[in-house]
């Protein structure tokens, strides 16, 4: 375990410039494709008869914008209460 946390920290100044580098990201291009339609709006099955990809149900994780918000710029945009209630809210909607 020590071991792992000498790696870590070992490992911390390199980094820094990958976390510079997500935080620029994510002040030039705010946005992300959404992971769970893959950044196509609809989730994908695949038909029973021939197995082939169809379009599936609209994502509501994007509401069919295939985009989502990045979690450095969610955070930089509302600070990590507002998150907790966002997180909150998103959960009591799937329920
Ligand atoms: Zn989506």
């Amino acid at each position: 375990m020590s071991t792992l946390l000498g790696a870590f920290i070992t490992a911390l100044p390199g980094l820094m410039p990958v976390a510079l580098c997500y935080a620029l990201l994510c002040a030039a291009s705010p946005f992300g494709r959404c992971r769970a339609c893959k950044g196509l709006g609809f989730r994908t099955r695949t038909t029973a008869l021939t197995g082939r990809l169809a379009r599936g149900r609209d994502c509501r994780r994007c509401d069919t914008t295939g985009r989502r918000l990045r979690l450095g710029r969610r955070l930089h945009n509302h600070g990590l209460a507002a998150r907790e209630r966002a997180e909150r809210i998103r959960h009591n909607s799937q329920l």
